[in-house]
């Protein structure tokens, strides 16, 4: 049997695995499927959207993936579903159809498999009719929740936020030098019961996989083990829900809301974009900042780089108090790799890693704590499916990629013409042709000012680029994208999600 039903999953808790198949052949072709679309897709697009899917469940010719957010299920459905499958269908033999669900790591995992029950995610599978064969697990788990409770459920749960990961806390948090101001702050305001807000906002500060993310969960947590009630959201689940909610509340509502948050956390502010949006957010953060209640934000920039923010926004933000957490040192990434490995030995008993490759991995692989935990997952795939010990040259095979990938990828003109062939429906070729149909024209003169804003190359080379194009012509094309997104949000938008799906 491939797969374990989703009732044995409740029965072990679902600690940390999330039901990972064990078997090797199952591991191995979605493996290689994760492989094939990084590159495929390039690596800034897989890290943005793809990285964090996980095959929860492969029976009867289905995979089940999920993810982490239902911002990214809808993403990923809307955009990369096709893909995935004909991927996946050439690694693995009958595969009929794949679909995107939810995980849940805060409640309880039978509720989290009813309430997926009750909305069968969307699937895609050639062929068939696309509903014939949902995953087995509906079949073994009554589905108690009621279409309407459901719902409602959903609508709070849009106010409510997103959820929190149990496995954040300021326990599975390494302290070492350059986070520790950081760790400081967020646990003192997360321990502060009932006392006035201290510090507010507090901004946290950090590149990517620096540990922002698991600081704001572990303080959300925290808090809300003492009975606080926390609000945990990221930019997109603001831009995409929060704000929505908001507007079909009235203002009275809304301000019913915001006094019954104790704690609001915002992550990754730096993608908060949007003339109402940021108004939005100036409006939530002055609004509750002026009642007293604690925020505390996370961004990849200082308060003052926040270009998409109004200055008042920006200096609000900046007036409580801002930390940085600075690159982790190597024995930070040591202790670091320690705390990882003993989760994963929790689930995983047999799974033997030595000191000597603990020190090689953390001076190995210097960037930032996303890549050590990959370089422990990667370890662990190598142990389980070749069922040897781990050895310094054996650790040094299965790493190697993060090794070498050690200097941050710059954005490639190349990258930019085939993510927006794929998005409008063109391919490369049409985008470096001749043709002139409108079809063809805006996805050019769109990918033309990516080129422009997002490299560093000359408007002579990218004429190159795109086929041989003299530097006027694309001078011309990003005066006119500049000029259509002032007057058009639904571009602007659309552009900067391209931009954003390009760069982190
Ligand atoms: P960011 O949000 O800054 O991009 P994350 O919080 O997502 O980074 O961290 C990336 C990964 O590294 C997560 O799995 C996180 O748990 C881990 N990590 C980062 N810093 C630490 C730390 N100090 N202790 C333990 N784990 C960490
Ligand atoms: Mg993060």
């Amino acid at each position: 049997m491939l797969a374990r039903g989703a009732g044995q999953r409740a029965a072990e808790g679902e600690v940390e695995g999330r039901a990972r198949q064990e078997t090797g052949v199952a591991e191995d072709a979605w493996t290689r499927v994760k492989r094939r679309l990084r590159a495929e897709l390039g690596e800034d697009v897989f890290s943005s959207w793809l990285a964090r899917l996980e095959l929860d469940q492969l029976a009867d010719g289905k995979a089940v993936l999920s993810v982490p957010t239902r911002f990214l299920k809808s993403w990923i459905e809307a955009h990369y579903l096709d893909r995935i499958l004909s991927t996946y269908r050439s690694e693995q033999a009958g595969l009929s159809g794949v679909s995107v669900v939810v995980r849940s790591a805060f409640r309880d995992p039978a509720a989290a498999s009813r309430s997926s029950a009750a909305r069968p995610a969307k699937t895609t599978s050639g062929g068939e009719p696309a509903l014939a064969a949902e995953p087995s697990r509906e079949d073994r788990v009554p589905a108690q929740a009621t279409p309407l409770g459901a719902r409602d459920e959903r609508s709070t749960a849009e106010l409510a936020g997103a959820p929190l990961d149990a496995r954040l806390t300021f326990e599975s948090f390494v302290v070492g030098r350059s986070n520790a101001l950081a760790q400081a702050a967020a646990e003192r305001i997360a321990r502060n019961d009932g006392g006035a807000a201290i510090y507010n906002p507090l901004y946290i500060q950090a590149g990517v996989g620096l540990g922002k993310t698991h600081l704001l969960h572990a303080a959300g947590n925290q808090a809300r083990a003492g009975g606080r009630r926390v609000i945990y959201l990221t930019a997109d689940r603001f831009m995409y829900g929060f704000v929505a909610s908001l507007k079909a509340q009235t203002s009275h509502a809304f301000k019913e809301r915001l006094r019954g948050i104790d704690l609001l956390v915002i992550d990754d502010v730096q993608f908060i974009q949007g003339k109402t949006i940021q108004q939005e957010f100036g409006h939530t953060l002055n609004a509750l900042i002026d009642a007293g209640r604690q925020v505390i934000v996370a961004a990849d920039r200082p308060p003052g780089d926040l270009e998409s923010l109004d200055e008042r926004v920006r200096s609000r933000l900046a007036g409580g108090l801002v930390v940085e957490i600075a690159a982790l040192d190597e024995g930070l990434r040591a202790g670091i790799l320690s705390q990882r490995l003993a989760a994963v030995q929790a689930t995983h008993p047999g799974f033997e890693v030595g000191p000597a490759v603990v020190a090689y991995v953390a001076n190995a692989v210097a960037t930032n704590g996303r890549d050590l935990e990959g370089a422990i997952n990667r370890l662990l795939a190598h142990a389980t499916l070749t069922g040897t010990n781990v050895t310094l040259e054996t650790a040094e095979v299965a790493i190697r990629d993060l090794v070498r990938n050690r200097e941050p990828r710059r954005v490639r003109i190349e990258d930019i013409q085939k993510l927006v062939a794929t998005r409008y429906n063109v391919s490369r070729s049409d985008i470096l042709s001749e043709r002139r149909t409108a079809a063809v024209v805006k996805p050019r003169q769109i990918a033309m000012y990516l080129s422009k804003v997002l490299t560093l190359r000359s408007l002579p080379e990218i004429g190159r680029r795109f086929g041989g194009r003299d530097h006027t012509t694309v001078l011309h094309a990003v005066r006119k994208i500049e000029k259509l997104i002032g007057g058009d949000t639904a571009l602007s938008e659309e552009v900067e999600l391209l931009k954003r799906m390009l760069q982190d």
